[in-house]
């Protein structure tokens, strides 16, 4: 990975190419438009999916990349379904995280039923701590930085979001980003084996969640995330009265 800083606002950091898309795109494209600059990283090339390959999967995620109007978008080569918070990955992980300098980073939810969702929430948690310290891999020669918060995707729905953004006015960018990934997703000719991303309800499933997490905050669609810290709140007054829909 090249060292040399190229600091963003936002780093979404996913196990695999199609994660970010399904979860975050329309966050991401949202603050894109607030003037903010966003990046992904994968953390694998997801070459252990059932369907398409590595080199197609990196194709598909240079061109939702576009669509996303990302920074940035890089990928660790941590092995897909054998990713574990070692040393190793950590190292990795800080020297992003001092190279992308992200005021918020959003990643998985750390009780995850897919093994490298949940230890990639571990990792990335021990690297924003570690890549705070001056004498930890100072090899590298970077900066010691350390971001403001983590905001955890993919969680269960039984789990309360802490907070939900009301992408409605971005998703059909972020349903196009999701087309990027053609070899993933329903096709009626292909004879390779049926997963949960291309039985032909799934994008019916995005499109429910979108609109379950926004009918939380009474719009047509939202992402959820989760926070595990409690949230510094400089005015509560502007936070609290935004947009609500008060009268029935
Ligand atoms: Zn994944």
């Amino acid at each position: 990975m090249n060292l040399d800083p190229l600091p963003v606002d936002a780093l979404a950091v996913g196990a695999h190419p199609d994660d970010i898309e399904l979860v975050v795109g329309g966050t991401l494209l949202k603050l894109h438009s607030l003037g903010y600059k966003t990046a992904v990283l994968d953390m694998t090339c997801g070459e252990m999916g059932t369907r398409g390959s590595a080199e197609i999967r990196a194709q598909e995620a240079l061109a939702a990349a576009k669509v996303l109007k990302l920074t940035a978008r890089e990928n660790l080569g941590l092995p897909d379904s054998k990713v574990w918070c070692d040393e190793g990955s950590r190292t990795k992980m800080v020297r992003a995280l001092r190279r992308f300098r992200p005021k918020v980073v959003f990643t998985h939810y750390w009780d995850d039923p897919h093994p490298d969702h949940a230890h990639i929430a571990q990792i990335v948690r021990e690297a924003a701590y570690l890549s705070g310290l001056a004498k930890y891999d100072v090899e590298s020669g970077q900066a010691r930085y350390r971001p403001s918060a983590i905001a955890h995707f993919m969680f269960p729905r039984t789990v309360i979001p802490t907070f939900v953004v009301d992408i409605s006015e971005f998703v059909q960018d972020k349903m196009a980003a999701i087309h990027c990934y053609k070899s993933q997703l329903y096709d009626p000719n292909s004879q390779e084996l049926e997963t949960n991303i291309s039985n032909s309800g799934f994008l019916g499933r995005v499109d429910a969640r979108q609109r379950f997490y926004g009918g939380l905050i009474s719009v047509e669609n939202g992402e959820a995330f989760v926070v595990k810290e409690a949230l510094n709140i400089a005015d509560p007054i502007a936070l609290l009265t935004r947009d609500m829909n008060m009268y029935s």
